[in-house]
């Protein structure tokens, strides 16, 4: 466990790492990564404790077990080859996400999702800045759909390495485009999109992976040089900085 643990930090950091430099290579906007950066490495200590602790007790405990018992599927759908499964449980998951994320953005769930949202300056590993709370939440979808399709824990382990990349992608401050693949999948300008205070862009673009249900439902709104630099985010009184961590 402990060298899986070892092996997994490090292969994220490794990631983070040649992030850092590709967005130095293209950036997409000018941004002051130093601005925020004591805060930002205090938040993302404790944070990914949260993040890791949330993981292990999911993955591990009692609440996998329950949804192993009640929501798997059907014979046929979990005797499929693993890839095939994982596939189809990601597809299901992200659209559980999408779904959690926008209630998020409803008065009833505003709070556990409030602190991601004061980021200004977005790179990387500015997006591990998130609560207790919306930790919790936005990973059940995806838990609950490796449970339907009786994705082994190990291969969830991994999977959840993998979403840890996933928000380093949709984070960084990257200039680029899949080409028409972007109606598919989500891209950096895309989620910067969503973190905008600009009007246009006031609760959209609320997909993980896939940007096909914000274009579906529609909720896409298309990246573009004015949104890339627009305000984002807002400072955090230093008094509400434990409730908005807890995310209560
Ligand atoms: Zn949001
Ligand atoms: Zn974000």
């Amino acid at each position: 466990m402990a060298i899986s643990v070892i092996a997994s930090g490090s292969l994220i950091l490794a990631t983070g790492g040649i992030f850092h430099l590709l967005e130095n290579h293209r950036p997409l906007e000018d941004i002051d990564r130093k601005r925020h950066l004591k805060f930002d490495l205090a938040v993302v200590v404790v944070t990914s404790l949260m993040v890791a602790g949330i993981t292990i007790m999911l993955i591990d405990g009692i609440v996998t077990q329950w949804l192993r018992d009640n929501v798997q599927l059907f014979d046929e759908a979990v005797t499929q080859p693993l890839w095939i499964r994982i596939s189809l449980a990601l597809v299901v998951g992200d659209l559980g996400y999408y779904v959690a994320h926008r209630m998020m953005h409803t008065p009833l769930l505003w709070r556990t999702h409030v602190f991601h949202h004061s980021i200004q300056e977005i790179y990387w590993f500015s997006g591990l800045r998130t609560s207790a709370m919306n930790s919790l939440i936005i990973r059940l979808p995806y838990l609950v759909a490796m449970c339907m399709f009786a994705i082994p824990a190990s291969a969830i382990a991994s999977i959840a390495v993998c979403l840890g990349m996933v928000n380093f992608w949709v984070h960084s401050n990257l200039d680029v485009s899949l080409g028409p693949l972007d109606y598919l999948f989500i891209t950096p300008p895309f989620h910067r999109v969503h973190h905008s205070m600009a009007e246009v862009a006031l609760d959209r673009n609320f997909g993980n992976i896939l940007s096909c249900w914000d274009h579906l439902f529609g909720s896409a709104v298309k990246p573009s040089p004015a949104l890339n630099s627009s305000e984002k985010g807002f400072e955090v009184e230093s008094d509400q900085v434990a409730r908005q961590l807890i995310g209560v």
